[in-house]
């Protein structure tokens, strides 16, 4: 079924009985549904048609790559507002997303529509949870550019580089390999700054004996990947492989967890358990593991706030961790497609403890 044609369908499931029509401004939204970025203009989905609307800068390139929406122009004579009331002025039940919308658009748009509009934010959020094979397959795409540009940066880790200058070998390397761009800031973090799950990188230099995180992704057709290994430098003590040896472990009971229908928190709990069981428990603070697609952080999350089953289809994050103040901190994650009884791992570099 076409993107269109599943939100279509998607339009009258909603808890509260649905709506006639569905308006987009967000540009992820508007993405999902057109398959086409523009960062102005709005999208409005109806059960007997589809209309994207943008202006001069976007049209002919929407034009060429829009095929199952009717692409409209704005001019100084027909601006977004008067396009958008027009096209809306058949349907009863308007809907709008209101988790991505400022209250002060929300309000605009309904006194320049002269109507209300119903908050209908689960229509896209349902169907982005269930991921189909093409945005895996880009999902796939940036994550075996981020895995080269690993292999290239692990070549290159040594004692007296800095943070920053390893954080700039991956990004360098991800955008000569194809990448759109960084799906997120890079994270690398070498001695004690390992314990801090999300730390920015530094001029700290890396140093024989110490780990180094490095969490980072890019994007291919705007689509995110997202991968975190931690590495050692020269040599490691006994505890710190113990702690590497038992993230390894709750991210394999994690991910042997995973399938439709299980919920977020017994994913999670399948890996915290082996943590906790190894005496750690306290030094796992964040939850397993997010979804992502469009955006590096989407719903449903792998995580004991999350009680309601996975969804088929679902692409989540598997990136359990510990993290030692002041010592230091071992972080794995790997990202896996949710489909029929299984997880489908996609992330392939080796995650075994790897002594540089
Ligand atoms: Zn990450
Ligand atoms: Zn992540």
């Amino acid at each position: 079924m076409s993107r269109i044609a599943s939100i279509q369908n998607a339009l009258r499931q909603t808890a509260d009985g649905g709506v006639d029509a569905l308006l987009l401004t967000d540009p992820i939204s508007i993405r999902y549904a057109a398959g086409f970025h523009i960062d102005d203009g709005a999208a409005v989905i109806a059960s007997d048609g589809a209309w994207l609307v943008t202006d001069s800068r976007y049209i002919e390139a929407a034009q060429a790559a829009v095929s199952d929406m009717t692409v409209l122009c704005v001019s100084r004579e027909k601006p977004l507002d008067t396009i958008l009331a027009e096209l809306l002025s058949g349907y009863g039940a308007v809907g709008a997303e209101q988790n991505r919308m400022s209250r002060a658009d929300w309000l605009k748009y309904e006194s320049k529509l002269a109507r209300s509009l119903r908050p209908a934010d689960d229509i896209l959020a349902t169907l982005r949870a269930s991921k189909d094979a093409a945005e895996i397959a880009l999902c796939t795409a940036a994550q075996r550019i981020a895995e080269r540009a690993l292999d290239d940066v692990l070549g290159l880790l040594r004692p007296g580089m800095t943070e920053k200058e390893a954080a700039a070998e991956l990004v360098y390397r991800m955008y000569k390999y194809g990448g759109e761009k960084n799906s997120f800031d890079p994270i690398v973090v070498t001695g004690p700054k390992t314990s801090m799950p999300h730390g920015v990188p530094g001029d700290e230099v890396i140093r024989d004996g110490d780990f180094i995180t490095m969490d980072f992704g890019t994007m291919v057709g705007g689509y995110c990947s997202d991968m975190t290994r931690t590495v050692a430098i020269g040599h490691v003590t006994d505890e710190m492989r113990r702690v590497y040896d038992t993230v390894l472990e709750a991210q394999l009971a994690g991910i042997a967890a995973a399938r439709p229908g299980v919920t977020g928190r017994a994913i999670d709990a399948a890996a915290r358990d082996v943590i906790e069981r190894a005496g750690w428990g306290a030094y796992f603070g964040h939850s397993f593991g997010h979804s992502l697609g469009l955006e590096i952080h989407e719903a449903p999350n792998a995580a004991y706030s999350n009680d309601r089953p996975m969804p088929e289809g679902a692409f989540i994050s598997a990136e359990p961790g510990i993290y030692l103040p002041g010592r230091f901190g071992v972080r794995i994650e790997d990202t896996m497609w949710l489909r029929g009884g299984g997880a489908e791992v996609i992330t392939r570099a080796p995650k075994e403890l790897i002594v540089l």
